[in-house]
This record gives C-alpha cells, sequence and structure tokens, in this order.
C-alpha cells in the first residue's frame, strides 16, 4: 500500500475540484485529501482512482463518485467525535473510512461477503476499527441501536421503517431514494420527540439497494 507524491498531488487537485463543485465543509475535505481513494480500488484502476468518477469494485457494485461522498458526508453532518453513525452498503470503504476520519463511532453493513472482507481487510491496515458487517443492511443494526447519523449509499426505493426507528431523536438520516437508475438525495431529520421532516437534495446515480 503505497501512496506517492505524485498519488498526493492528484488527490489534491481531486480535492479541488470537488470544493469547486460546492462541498464547503472543511472536515469532509481535509479527509478526503488524507486518505488514499486507490487503495480501495483494484490496481488496474489506479490511474483512475483521482478522477470524479464511480468505479467497479467487484461483485457487480462501484465506489462511489468522489463528490457524491464529499456530498452525502456533508450533509450527513457529523460534528462531535464519537457520534454513533450506520453506514448501509460498505461497499470498498473507502465512505467509511472518511467516516472513521471524522471520529465517528462506525457501524457499517455490506451484503456482499467478498466486498464486507476486502474492506474489512483494508480498513484494519489502516488503523481504523469500524464495527462491520455481513449482512442485508434493509433492516438496519437493531441490536445496536440508536444512531446518531444513518447513510445509505445504495439507491432504496422508500425509506425503510427500520431505519427510521432506529434514528436517534435530533438525528438525521441521508438516503437516496428512487427506483431504476437515478434517486433523490433525500435528508430525514428525526427532531426532538419524534417528529420528522424530510427535505430533498438533488438527483444522483446509485447501485440499487437489495
Ligand atoms: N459506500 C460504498 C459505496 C458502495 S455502492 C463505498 O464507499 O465504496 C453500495 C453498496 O451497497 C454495494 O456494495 C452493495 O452491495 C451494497 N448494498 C446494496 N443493498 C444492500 C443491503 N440491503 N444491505 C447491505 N448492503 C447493500
Amino acid at each position: 500500500m503505497e501512496d506517492s507524491y505524485r498519488h498526493k498531488g492528484l488527490r489534491k487537485k481531486l480535492v479541488r475540484a470537488i470544493a469547486d463543485k460546492g462541498i464547503e465543509d472543511k472536515a469532509v475535505l481535509q479527509a478526503m485529501e488524507k486518505i488514499p481513494r486507490h487503495w480501495f480500488m483494484d490496481n488496474a484502476f489506479v490511474e483512475y482512482a483521482y478522477q470524479d468518477q464511480a468505479f467497479p469494485i467487484g461483485s457487480g457494485q462501484t465506489i462511489s463518485q468522489p463528490y457524491t461522498v464529499a456530498f452525502q458526508t456533508e450533509l450527513l453532518g457529523v460534528r462531535k467525535r464519537g457520534e454513533k453513525v450506520l453506514e448501509v452498503g460498505t461497499g470498498s470503504g473507502y465512505q467509511a473510512a472518511i467516516l472513521c476520519e471524522l471520529k465517528a463511532k462506525l457501524f457499517s453493513i455490506e451484503r456482499h461477503r467478498h466486498l464486507y472482507e476486502k474492506a474489512k481487510y483494508i480498513l484494519g491496515e489502516m488503523g481504523y476499527r469500524p464495527r462491520l458487517f455481513c449482512g442485508d443492511g434493509y433492516k438496519g443494526l437493531p441490536a445496536y441501536a440508536p444512531f446518531d447519523r444513518i447513510l445509505v449509499t445504495c439507491g432504496a426505493p422508500e425509506i425503510p421503517q427500520d431505519l427510521i426507528d432506529q434514528l436517534d431523536e435530533g438525528g438525521r438520516m441521508v438516503v437516496p431514494i428512487g427506483q431504476g437508475d437515478v434517486q433523490t438525495m433525500t435528508l430525514l431529520e428525526k427532531k426532538k420527540g419524534g417528529e420528522l421532516h424530510r427535505s430533498t437534495h438533488g438527483i444522483f446515480s446509485f447501485v440499487p439497494m437489495k
């Protein structure tokens, strides 16, 4: 796992491009500048790791586009060290590394065993210690609820009720909603007392939630 000056330089450029596209959260940009995205992709794709594009990671899945990772992370708003965050769709583990870098107490679920194993290995090598699970994230992780933040990184037809139930009061959930190729980025805030507030934040394209 090497991270050369060239990689670092390309990453700096990528982060500048993402900031130009409207991402303002300094902590998010710093985390993205620090984490070698190419470690989460197959060797053959090293050249592509620092383009603002999604890429195949095996099992028919993709590592999300860097801008999308930044956008979802900014919207999620991880503020305090040790905030409990649930991610649905670990995939490559890249988004998970960003959340760990933001000092979240991270729980992440992936349904493909091969991806789960790979993510577990690389995150461990990097010294991060998220709790990773292999299984169906549609039902969340009731045993570990409630969560301060929930981030879904695959397109869901609607917001799964189990995830809403597992969101703490004062919590935020970011989930791309929609069937087919495109989804509406949706933010769900659970107010004190349990009232839900829903807002939408543009159109994105994710692999589907299964
Ligand atoms: N956050 C990932 C993005 C991966 S794409 C990254 O940074 O690379 C979305 C992932 O969601 C895929 O790996 C897919 O296998 C997974 N997924 C889809 N439906 C799921 C479900 N019901 N439970 C858990 N994971 C799911």
